[in-house]
Order: structure tokens, then C-alpha cells, then sequence
């Protein structure tokens, strides 16, 4: 911007003496003739200063600078007067009275007139770049308040007091109040101090802002028109200026959705859907937590089991809404008979338990247990219909039973099972005797383990015929036993033992390990060719057919132990291939190809249909035992033998009879051109030194 001066003077010559003198000073002069025309300059440009003379024809000076004074750009500009000399006095005052700054003699001094007008433009320069600071302070404090009132965030802001000096639109709406209402109040108005303990000024709210901290806490509180909470996430920070605190600024969110969905989602996990008591996992952590508090304070607690007689049965005949209604029905009963400190868990099913804390002895459980059987004995009203269903109870108490939530619940639920057995709607409390059974199952899972690392275990070997050849063709490997104290146990007792404790891979990959040097001593090396089509069989539980590379851990067992795959037969049962039929067909094809053979074990027990087993890559169909048992005697059963080889003859594939005993058995196998058989009329399952006598030589 051009700073500029104005001379006023009649006199040509005067107007000319002023702009030589001040031709050096970095500003524009403007000159006028007459007070009429210096006001029209006035009023299109602003001024650092003045020059005036008085006496003028027409408008004189002090008329002059009267009118100027009423113009907006020049209310404060400084104005001084050069007069020649005359009536002093009376000049002087009247000139200051129009509000002149100052007064000049003519002749004037120069440089007295130089130094006073650059001051005055130094200060006009100076006020003019104040004026264009502050005209950016407002444009941005502007640009501020927008942004903040355009966020969705509460913003407020508060002085050294915690007294709110701003709030942004959005607080205003999330406080529901006006900001009026909200700027000059003490914040502790808004904020809920966090902790019922805390009184405000100890609260970590005032804390972080007396410690000059910045804060965030997602799980707080803030008041609502003063009146109803509602939860936030908030941000706190102090404003520090010199190490000093000069205020804070809290960014604020209402959180109430996502608490709202937190909890649906925690409702969800861990509340029953159906009775709304809590579910599985609740009953898990809640249990887990209690044993763990009884064991510091000595507490004694009882675990309720309970399970409906007959539920099934009203399933069965009033359909499932009135099962639902029914367990609905149940979970209000079993609310009324128990205190609320009690929690109440809707395991699955009709399944229930039931935690019950602060004991004073084991009788309060046996109370509580008939107090149940009792209101469980009324009749439930299902729709329109009177429906009755008992309840069994089982009871273990801690810390008599376990001290911990697993012991409990299975003994618990151990007891249920007794009260069930014992003739159902009646309780029993986990005795000796459960106790006892429960820990030789855990002492013979904890044997199989060390037996299948301490290869206590073995193989013992049946012999497989060709019954046309009446030539042995292999054998299947069956695992046997031998314990320290309980002499032979039989793998119908550790086969299911192993399955449940998760010890079946390990025991498969000891079998196959085991039978397949077997059959590399045995079939390898020089009796080549003799016996170079003999297999050996080897079962595989289903568990073991779910892990997804069971194929490839096989082959590669057998290759690091430079077993071939052609000695190998894997005995499959029906329900392990229906488990997941697609990955179990690519699986047995990778097998195959390798060149194991595959049979299908106990054919005939399971549920599979004929057709689909078509879909299986398979070699053999092993004919279940209880179909050979009653040849002679059951006419269907020989239909069905004699449908099972059709079937699998016409599929390409060949049949084993397991469980020969008879001459007769085998003569009607024959008869309808079956193709091995295996059983005690061969031989028992015997051990390698002995199986070796059935090796063709
Ligand atoms: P399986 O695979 O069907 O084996 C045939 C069972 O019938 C064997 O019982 C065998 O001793 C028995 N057996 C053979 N011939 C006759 C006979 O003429 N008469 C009678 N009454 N029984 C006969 P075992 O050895 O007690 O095995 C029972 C089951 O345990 C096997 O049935 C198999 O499912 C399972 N098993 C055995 N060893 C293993 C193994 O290493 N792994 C897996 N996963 N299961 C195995
Ligand atoms: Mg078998
Ligand atoms: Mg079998």
C-alpha cells in the first residue's frame, strides 16, 4: 500500500515549498488548492498526515478539517496546521479543538517539519501493518471456529480454573445444552469424576490437567443436560505456556453405540440366547474365578449339575417350540429356587449347572438340590398341554471333589450320571467310588501315553488267505498292549482311550512304523519274489484322516524309512470317509498312486449308502464280522454277504471276510467267490515270531 500525504494550501507556492521539503520522505503527496477539494481527496484516500493551512478563501482550514474528521478513514489521522502569523492565541485553540495535532509557523523549519511527518508516517506505517495482523488473527481465529464447529468431536475449551472459556457446536448438541449454558460453567458440570471413590479434585480428570498431562480414556462419563449420563471417549490436554499451565482442551465422543453393540456382542458370548442364563463360557470364567477366590479365603462352594428326564420325549411329541417354551419354563424355576449370588448356567441342550457360593455345609447343596427336583416336579404348561419332566442332579463340592473347575464339573457331572442311572428325578453327590473310576481312566490315559513313547505297544500279526489259492496274502496288523500291572488290554478299551486324549496320531504313526519294518525284514531282500505281492494291513483311525496332510505324513514316514508303499494296506472304516468325503477322496487318491491299497474296514455297520461309495478310490471291501458270525443261521445275513460281493466285484474291487471261525463259513464264502479271509480259523492275531511260519518260504 502507498502511504500518502495531503498539503492543503491556496497558495501554489506554499503547496510547492512543502512537497520540496518533503520529496525525500517515502510517501506520495497529494495536494490540494482549496478545503473543498482536499476533503474529495480525503474521502478516496487515507492519509498518514495532514498538512493544513488556515486561511483559505471559501472553506478555511479549521472547516475543513471539521468535515474531514467526520470521515471513517480519517477519525484519527494526525493533522497538523500551517499558519502564518496572526491571531495566535486564538488559533491554536481552535485548531486543537477540530483536532489538530499540532501547529506549524510559517516560515517553517524545515527539518523540524521533516522529522515531525516521518515520525507520523512511521506510526501510520506501523498501525496500518497492526491493522493488517489483526485482520489475519480474525480471518484464522474465523477459519478455527469453523473447523471446530464442523466436527462431529465435542471440543471445549477451559481456562487454569477448569472453567470453560469455548465449546464447539458439536458439544453443545452431545451436552444438549446452549452454549451459554455450557461457556463460564465449571466443567466438573459435564464430567463424571470416574471413580465413586475419587471426589473431583482428586479424580484422575483434575489430576492429568494439575500435572499438566495429556490424557485419553475411553471409558468414561459425561453428563447430559446435567442429568443424564451417557459414556464417552474423551481426550485431555493442558495448554502450557512458559512451564506454565494456562488452560486444557477436552475432545469428546459420544461412545453410547459402540458400547451398545460392546455389549450385545459380550451378551452374545457369553448369555444363553434361548433363557437368557448365562452360557458355557460364562459358567468357564465364572467357575474358574471363584475356585481360584475360594482357595485364598477358604470359601466352600458346590457345582450343581442338572439334567432333564425326558426332555427328548417332549421334543419328540410337542415338537421344538414347546422344547424351547420348556427350557424357558425351566431356567424361571431354577431363578426362583436360587439367590441371585448363585449363577445359573444353561450348558447346552437340557443341560444346566448351577454354582452356588458361601456354603455353610454340603447340606445347603442338598437342600437347594430337592428344593429343584421339587419345583421341577409341577407339571409345565406347554402350550395348552400339561407336560411333566423330572430333573437328575449331580453334586460335587469344593474343596472335597476338586479345586479347580474342570475336576468339578466332571465330577459333577460324573454324579448326574449316577443320579440318571439310579433311577432319574433324584440328586447324588460325587462319591469314592466315581472317584475312583474317573482315576483309573486317568491313570490308563497317562500309561498309554508313556506306552506309545516307551514303544510298550506292538504290533501283533493276523494272517489274510486267498481263498481260491488257499495261499496266504498278507496280514493286518493289530495293536496290542501288554501293561505292567494290568497284563493285556485289549484295543477296544485303549483304541477309544487314545482317541479321546488326542494320542491316536501318535500311536498310527508307531503302528505303521512298526508293521512296515515288519514288512521290509519280512517281504524285502531276497524273498522278493515270492512274496512280493504280500501286504500288511494297517487301521487308521478316523481322527487320523482329519488332519489335512495325512496322506503326505505317511508317504513321507515310509520313504525315511525306505519302507516301499506296495507292502502297505491301510483299513479304513465308512464313517471316517463320510467325514469330509471330498478331502478324503483326494487323499486316498495321493495313497493310491503311491501304491497303497486301501480297504474299508467292519463293511456293513456303518451308514453309508452302496452308491456313493463308488466315489471312493478303494481296493477292498472287509466284510464286518458280525455278518460271518451267523452264516448257517440268519438268511439275511447271507443275502447281505452275498449283495456286498456282487456289489463289490462289480465295482472292480475285491472282498475280505473278517472273523472266520468255521470250516462252514468259509465253505459258503467261497461259494459265492469272496476272495480272503481272515480269522481265528487261520489264526489268532499272534506275534511276529510267530506269524513268521505263515510266510511262504
Ligand atoms: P478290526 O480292525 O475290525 O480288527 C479285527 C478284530 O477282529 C481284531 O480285534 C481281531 O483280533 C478280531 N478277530 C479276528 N479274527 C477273529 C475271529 O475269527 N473271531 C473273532 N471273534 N474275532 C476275530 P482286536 O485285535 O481286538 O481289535 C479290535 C479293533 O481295534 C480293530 O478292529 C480295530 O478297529 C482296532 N484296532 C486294533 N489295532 C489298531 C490300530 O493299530 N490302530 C487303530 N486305529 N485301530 C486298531
Ligand atoms: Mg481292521
Ligand atoms: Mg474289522
Amino acid at each position: 500500500m502507498t502511504t500518502r500525504i495531503l498539503t492543503v494550501d491556496d497558495i501554489e507556492i506554499n503547496l510547492r515549498l512543502l512537497e520540496m521539503t518533503l520529496e525525500e520522505l517515502p510517501a506520495v503527496i497529494d495536494r490540494s488548492l482549496s478545503g473543498l477539494d482536499a476533503i474529495e481527496k480525503a474521502k478516496e484516500h487515507e492519509y498518514a498526515v495532514i498538512l493544513m493551512d488556515i486561511n483559505m478563501p471559501g472553506m478555511n482550514g479549521f472547516e475543513c478539517v471539521e468535515k474531514i474528521r467526520f470521515l471513517p478513514l480519517h477519525r484519527l489521522t494526525p493533522i497538523i496546521f500551517i499558519t502564518a502569523a496572526g491571531d495566535q492565541e486564538n488559533y491554536v485553540r481552535k485548531g486543537y479543538g477540530v483536532g489538530a495535532i499540532d501547529y506549524l509557523h510559517k516560515p517553517f523549519d524545515e527539518n523540524i517539519l521533516i522529522s515531525k511527518v516521518s515520525i507520523l508516517l512511521a506510526l501510520f506505517n506501523e498501525r496500518k501493518n497492526t491493522e493488517e495482523a489483526l485482520t489475519q488473527v480474525r480471518l484464522l481465529q474465523r477459519q478455527h471456529e469453523q473447523l471446530l464447529n464442523f466436527t462431529a468431536e465435542g471440543i471445549i475449551g477451559l481456562d487454569v480454573e477448569n472453567i470453560v472459556t469455548f465449546a464447539n457446536t458439536a458439544a453443545c448438541t452431545l451436552l444438549t445444552a446452549q452454549r451459554n449454558d455450557i461457556v463460564g460453567q465449571s466443567i466438573k458440570d459435564f464430567v463424571d469424576p470416574l471413580s465413586k471413590t475419587k471426589d473431583w479434585m482428586t479424580s484422575d480428570f483434575v489430576q492429568t490437567f494439575n500435572e499438566s498431562q495429556c490424557n485419553q480414556n475411553d471409558n468414561a462419563h459425561f453428563w447430559r443436560n446435567k442429568q443424564a449420563r451417557f459414556p464417552v471417549q474423551y481426550t485431555q490436554s493442558s495448554i502450557i505456556e512458559d512451564d506454565q499451565r494456562k488452560g486444557g482442551v477436552i475432545i469428546f465422543q459420544d461412545i453410547s453405540e459402540r458400547k451398545e453393540i460392546e455389549n450385545q456382542l459380550i451378551n452374545l458370548a457369553k448369555f444363553d440366547q434361548l433363557t437368557g442364563l448365562s452360557n458355557r463360557s460364562l459358567y468357564w470364567e465364572f467357575l474358574e474365578k471363584v475356585t481360584a477366590n475360594a482357595h485364598r479365603v477358604g470359601d466352600n462352594l458346590c457345582v450343581l449339575f442338572l439334567d432333564l428326564d425326558h426332555f427328548k420325549d417332549i421334543n419328540d411329541t410337542l415338537g421344538h417350540d414347546a422344547g424351547d417354551l420348556l427350557l424357558v419354563q425351566a431356567s424361571e424355576r431354577l431363578k426362583s429356587a436360587l439367590r441371585n449370588a448363585d449363577l445359573i448356567a444353561r450348558l447346552g441342550g437340557d443341560e444346566f449347572a448351577v454354582v452356588l457360593q458361601e456354603m455353610t455345609s454340603i447340606n445347603d447343596a442338598a437342600n437347594v438340590a430337592q428344593k429343584i427336583i421339587e419345583i421341577f416336579s409341577q407339571p409345565f404348561y406347554l402350550f395348552g398341554k400339561d407336560a411333566y419332566v423330572g430333573t437328575s442332579i449331580g453334586i460335587a463340592s469344593f474343596p472335597e471333589h476338586g479345586t479347580d473347575a474342570i475336576t468339578l464339573t466332571k465330577a459333577a457331572d460324573t454324579a448326574m450320571y449316577h443320579a440318571k442311572k439310579s433311577g432319574r428325578n433324584t440328586f447324588k453327590f460325587f462319591d469314592d467310588d466315581m472317584h475312583m473310576r474317573i482315576q483309573s481312566h486317568l491313570e490308563v490315559t497317562n500309561d498309554l501315553r508313556l506306552a506309545i513313547k516307551n514303544r510298550d505297544l506292538l504290533p501283533y500279526y493276523q494272517p489274510i488267505i486267498h481263498i481260491e489259492k488257499n495261499e496266504i496274502s498278507g496280514f493286518e496288523a493289530l495293536a496290542r498292549w501288554n501293561h505292567k500291572d494290568k497284563g493285556m488290554i485289549s484295543p477296544g478299551i485303549f483304541i477309544p482311550i487314545a482317541e479321546e486324549a488326542g494320542l491316536i496320531e501318535d500311536l498310527g504313526k508307531f503302528m505303521l512304523l512298526e508293521a512296515g519294518k515288519q514288512a521290509h525284514q519280512w517281504f524285502g531282500g531276497d524273498h522278493c519274489n515270492i512274496r512280493k505281492n504280500l501286504t500288511i494291513a494297517i487301521n487308521v483311525a478316523a481322527k487320523q484322516l482329519k488332519q489335512k496332510n495325512f496322506s503326505h505324513q505317511i508317504l513321507t514316514l515310509l520313504e525315511k524309512h525306505n519302507i516301499s508303499a506296495n507292502y502297505i494296506k491301510l483299513e479304513l472304516t465308512e464313517s471316517a470317509l463320510m467325514d469330509d468325503p471330498i478331502d478324503v477322496i483326494r487323499q486316498l487318491k495321493v495313497l493310491r498312486k503311491a501304491g497303497i491299497t486301501i480297504a474299508i474296514d467292519d463293511f456293513g455297520t456303518g451308514y453309508s449308502s452302496l452308491s456313493y461309495l463308488k466315489k471312493f478310490p478303494i481296493d477292498y471291501l472287509k466284510i464286518d464280522q458280525s455278518f460271518i458270525r451267523d452264516i448257517g443261521e440268519d438268511q439275511n445275513d447271507e443275502a447281505i454277504i452275498r449283495a456286498i460281493i456282487q456289489m463289490a466285484h462289480s465295482l472292480g474291487q475285491k472282498v475280505i471276510a473278517e472273523g472266520v471261525e468255521t470250516q462252514q463259513q468259509l465253505e459258503f464264502l467261497a461259494s459265492l467267490n469272496c476272495d480272503y479271509a481272515q480269522g481265528f480259523l487261520f489264526s489268532k492275531p499272534v506275534p511276529w515270531n510267530d506269524a513268521e511260519q505263515f510266510l511262504p518260504m
